[in-house]
């Protein structure tokens, strides 16, 4: 019983937090099987296992979940605005069937906890319309206004976890993210963030050159370094909070500030130019941690500035290594696209 009690799933462990959070629990103790479609993209995994399933089908959620104490289901596919803006009804469809089918192998296979990985996109449209937004408390959520497709993917999800809870039991957690951040995650190709997608385009760029931003830059988020996102995570897990609660940083910045911050970082000056034609998310958007603090006693630590800084250097160590850094960056590479985070 008690070797099974340290026995983790961590699911999309192939994916960004979930690799974080595989290396974290393995640092803990825990005996881990990963699972996803994928590989981690960047470095082996260090599970103990490590699954090549389609989560999607009900037979690959009852072998994932076999033998297991607690589930981080963290498998989704997702992206930036621009992916999940695009495909509305292949996230919705495959995010669903991914999180009921991991809810019900877990019931069925008797597992003890299981943390659901939520999103600020559940907070309705109509309460971020303006930059300078009023930070957003868990109870803000209703009524619902979500984002049109992954974040009513992921309020549904939220509110099966909830239902599971009532009728079954199941003990379950519900961790909505704030735009978490760090190396090891993508930064091209159509699915990264914006604090990556800023630091590969201010990495290619050279002192002088522009990169285009999505929108007029002024939009606000906060973002929260993948460090202390994996041991939130874990804090919530150990709790007994079973409603949903926000993880990430109270610190809101405008994209125009993060371009500004990562070019600092980089030794660039840089000029921006707005694409108001791409897609941008919601205007405004920010973090209320004081649930946050009250049930865990905690809240995320490492500064932006630090977070960046970690992520640049890994990226432009990406880039190097690829020999992209080698002359004065390609015009047309430089000028893609900088986004908004979801
Ligand atoms: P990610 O895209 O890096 O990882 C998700 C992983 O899920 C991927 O490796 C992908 O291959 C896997 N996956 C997709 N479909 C699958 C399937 N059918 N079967 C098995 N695996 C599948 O994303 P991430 O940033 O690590 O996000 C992890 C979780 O956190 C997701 O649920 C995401 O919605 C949520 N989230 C992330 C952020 C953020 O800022 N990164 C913000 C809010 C919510």
């Amino acid at each position: 019983m008690a070797e099974q009690a340290r026995k983790a799933l961590v699911t999309g462990a192939g994916g960004f937090i979930g690799h974080h959070l595989v290396t974290y629990l393995k640092s803990l103790g825990y005996w881990v099987r990963g699972a996803d479609i994928k590989d981690p993209e960047f470095e082996a995994t260090g599970a103990d296992e490590f699954l090549r399933l389609d989560l999607r089908r009900p037979e690959n959620t009852m072998t994932a979940c076999e033998g297991i104490a607690e589930v981080y289901n963290l498998a989704a596919n997702m992206g930036g605005i621009g992916f999940i803006e695009k495909y509305k009804a292949v996230v919705m469809y495959d995010n669903v069937l991914i999180n009921m089918h991991m809810l019900e192998a877990a019931r069925l296979q008797g597992v003890q906890r299981y943390l659901y990985t939520s999103s600020a996109c559940i907070y309705p449209g109509y309460l971020q319309r303006v930059a300078e937004v009023t930070p957003l408390k868990e109870e803000d959520a209703y009524p619902a206004d979500p984002e049109d497709g992954y974040g009513w993917e992921k309020l549904f999800s939220e509110r099966q976890c909830r239902h599971y809870h009532e009728e079954y039991g199941l003990e379950t957690r519900v961790v909505r993210f704030h735009n978490i951040f760090g190396p090891l995650g993508t930064f091209e190709g159509g699915r990264e963030k914006s604090p990556a997608a800023i630091c590969r385009k201010v990495a290619l760029a050279a002192s002088g050159d522009e990169i285009e931003v999505w929108g007029d830059g002024k939009q606000t988020r906060s973002y929260c370094y993948i460090d202390d996102c994996v041991e939130g995570i874990y804090r919530l897990m150990r709790s007994e909070h079973r409603d949903p609660l926000n993880l990430g940083q109270d610190r809101m910045i405008s994209i125009n500030e993060l371009v500004d911050i990562v070019s600092g970082i980089a030794g660039k000056r840089l000029e921006k130019q707005y694409n108001l034609n791409a897609p941008q998310g919601v205007r405004g958007r920010n973090s209320d941690n004081t649930r946050l603090k009250a049930v865990l006693g905690w809240e995320p630590a490492v500064s932006l500035e630090d977070g960046l800084a970690r992520t640049y250097s890994w990226i432009e160590a990406q880039l190097r290594a690829q020999g992209r850094l080698l002359g004065r960056a390609q015009p047309r590479e430089a000028r893609q696209a900088v986004a908004a985070s979801p």
